[in-house]
């Protein structure tokens, strides 16, 4: 109650504040006033995760962060140093998960009125700071530690760029003709986009042209299918089996049932589930809006529209799937009560639906995120139904080459004739791949050898062996026991360097700042030792360390930093050392 007077009443101010001249910049609270924080949810966070992003020191992480970035002289932050950080680290300044901060940024951009500044050039103090980041810190906090999924974001980046312009070259394949909207597509178009399960976006080449999802909307419908209905609701009708047939072949298994969900008598009985038993009670148009809103859920609200021309096409050329669809009319296959031409047009509709290859990198990142739409962090699909997904998408998601694949790249993926791959990698990431011309089996041509030489480099095959005293291949995930070692090694260098901002990542990330070599010898040893000031005021004035720990000889840092020569640092401990 109290909380929702107090948004309104913000709510109410915002108004006047907009006025930027009735605004004092001294009251403290102007900032809280002027902006309408009807409180934005982030999801996967709740309030009591944020109360815990206490340091040991009982500091906010906010009140941390700014401390660690300031200007020590002027007691300001330049904004431009947490987006210099955020940028690095693969989240886009777009990210849902950040728009709070961002939008209270630029309500503060306009408000100050800085006309020679930019958005991200602002110079703030720490209240301000605490303000603007209050709602995302969850985020925030993550990025700044460097706690991401694939931390060397750059690195990763750099190698995919080459495999994707590699795959370029590729002139192979033939684009789809059996309809006149797919047959116009430029057979140079090659796209290819990364969402992780953290929400760190990479795209390369034409990802912003538009293509229909065609069988790429497969797992969709059936994981949306498997959410609402459960497996048995969904499994009575559909089987689990590759047919070892064409996608549109005029068969079902020996049970009577589509053999599997990723063929197109299988996709259309996902639609019937659809229609028939998911809230049967709406009308057809309901039913368009519910699976498009669900799919747009899914992607984090990044675009899915609709190609008309292609559905009517789909729909005027569609002898096959109106053969199919008889014919399992005629061995009872749907749910009673189907009318096969609504059916029908659903499949159609699910297959005109249009993405880019960026939305579609998102749709596949909740996959690989057990149901939880990375970028927005709403649960949407349930996690067994995604792993039920994922496995059909494993074993029959490539068409006929889809044991082939399975063998050579062994991960899930799903494809599409108008040449859109969506590859998944579990815990991982999704990379949407698009190029219009596939070989004869109805894989594009292009996307093909990019899964390839993804796993030529990396260990992402599911059953690659990890153990890298075996394995040649990449692992860009972070490896929580092996980075704990190396930051212990990293922190003590990094005092000995006087590398304050290392220092600083260490600090974020959790590090113990009192750990010692075998030796006992401490960062504030080192730094003491080695007389770097900086580094000794960050140890004690921020992480708060033990002022004069022993090292094996007995020595201390004070006595460390006189013994080679470095007055002015040997007195700095006299402050702490009462
Ligand atoms: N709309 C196509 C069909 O039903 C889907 C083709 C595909 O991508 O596999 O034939």
């Amino acid at each position: 109650m109290k909380s929702r007077r107090r948004a309104q009443e913000a709510g109410s101010m915002l108004l006047k504040y907009i006025q930027p001249s009735s605004v004092s910049r001294n009251n403290k609270n102007w900032f809280h006033s002027a902006v309408n924080t009807e409180p934005k949810v982030e999801l996967h966070t709740g309030a009591a995760v944020v109360d815990n992003l206490r340091n040991s020191d009982g500091k906010g992480i906010a009140e941390t962060v700014f401390n660690l970035y300031k200007n020590q002289e002027t007691h300001m932050m330049n904004m431009s140093e947490i987006f210099t950080v955020i940028e690095k680290s693969g989240i886009r300044r777009s990210d849902p998960r950040l728009a709070t901060f961002l939008s209270k940024l630029s309500i503060l951009h306009e408000h100050l009125g800085e006309k020679n500044t930019t958005l991200s050039n602002l110079h703030v103090d720490e209240t301000t700071f605490c303000q603007l980041t209050e709602d995302n810190l969850v985020l925030l906090n993550q990025i700044v530690r460097n706690d991401i999924i694939i931390p060397d974001w750059k690195s990763f980046t750099n190698q995919i760029t080459e495999m994707f312009n590699r795959c370029k070259d590729n002139q192979e394949g033939e684009v789809a003709s059996y309809i006149p909207q797919l047959s116009r597509y430029n057979p140079d178009l090659w796209g290819m986009s990364i969402c992780t399960i953290d929400g760190q976006r990479f795209s390369l080449g034409d990802v912003n042209e538009k293509f229909t999802l065609q069988s790429c909307v497969k797992p969709f419908t059936y994981a949306i299918c498997l959410s609402e209905l459960g497996n048995e609701g969904v499994h009575k009708y559909i089987g689990q089996e590759p047919s070892g047939r064409n996608f549109n072949d005029l068969s079902l298994d020996t049970s009577n049932k589509p053999h599997n969900p990723m063929l197109n008598a299988g996709a259309m009985m996902s639609c019937a589930l659809i229609l028939k038993k998911i809230f049967p009670c709406l009308g057809l148009a309901e039913k368009y809006d519910f699976l498009l809103n669900y799919l747009k859920r899914i992607a984090g609200g990044e675009f899915i529209g609709f190609n008309n021309s292609v559905f009517l096409s789909e729909r005027e050329n569609a002898y096959r799937n109106f053969a199919m669809a008889y014919y399992m009319q005629e061995n009872k296959c749907f749910p009673e009560g189907t009318d096969i031409h609504d059916c029908l047009d659903l499949y159609f509709q699910s297959c005109s639906l249009e993405v880019t290859s960026e939305s579609l990198s998102v749709l596949g990142a909740t996959l690989a995120n057990g149901g939880i739409c990375p970028i927005t962090g709403e649960n949407v699909l349930n996690a067994s139904s995604v792993r039920d997904t994922l496995s059909l998408m494993y074993s029959c998601g490539m068409y006929n080459y889809s044991g082939q694949f399975a063998f050579k790249v062994g991960l899930p993926a799903k494809s599409g004739v108008s040449g859109c791959v969506l590859l998944v990698i579990p815990n991982l990431m999704a990379v949407a791949l698009w190029s219009p011309p596939i070989d004869s089996i109805g894989n594009s041509e292009r996307a093909l050898q990019f899964c390839e030489e993804l796993v030529e480099v990396y260990s992402f095959h599911r059953f690659e062996n990890l153990n890298n005293l075996v394995s040649q291949k990449m692992d860009p995930r972070r490896q929580t026991h092996e980075l704990k070692t190396l930051n212990t090694l990293t922190l003590l260098f990094s005092a000995v360097a006087g590398d304050v901002s290392s220092l600083h990542r260490h600090y974020l990330q959790g590090v113990d700042m009192t750990i010692c070599d075998y030796d006992g010898r401490t960062a504030l040893h080192l730094a003491a030792a080695e007389g770097r000031m900086h580094a000794v005021k960050f140890l004690l004035e921020t992480c708060r360390v033990p002022p004069s720990p022993q090292d094996r000889w007995g020595h201390t840092p004070q006595e460390e930093a006189f013994r080679f020569g470095h007055d002015e640092v040997g007195r700095f401990f006299d402050n702490y050392l009462i």
